[in-house]
């Protein structure tokens, strides 16, 4: 398989020419790495996950807010 990889130790994308890459994960040509390279299909879905709990901690931190508010507000 070819095309584009992402390499989480030097955060740089890069891409993988047909006929050069050995296996499903080919070594970071920065670092050489290749625990570290994912496919970025992967990664965006990763990242898309990731984003994902960043709006549902959003939402519970504000509705925390909005609670302590209601009963500041309230509560005497
Ligand atoms: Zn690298």
């Amino acid at each position: 398989m070819s095309g584009d990889y992402y390499c989480a130790h030097c955060e740089q994308e890069f891409v993988v020419d047909e006929g050069e890459d050995g296996g499903d994960r080919p070594p970071c040509p920065t670092c050489a790495q290749t625990e570290s390279v994912y496919s970025v299909d992967t990664f965006s879905l990763v990242r898309d996950i990731r984003r994902q709990w960043i709006v549902v901690f959003a939402i519970l931190f504000l509705a925390g807010a909005g609670f302590a508010l209601y009963q500041w507000t309230t509560g005497e």
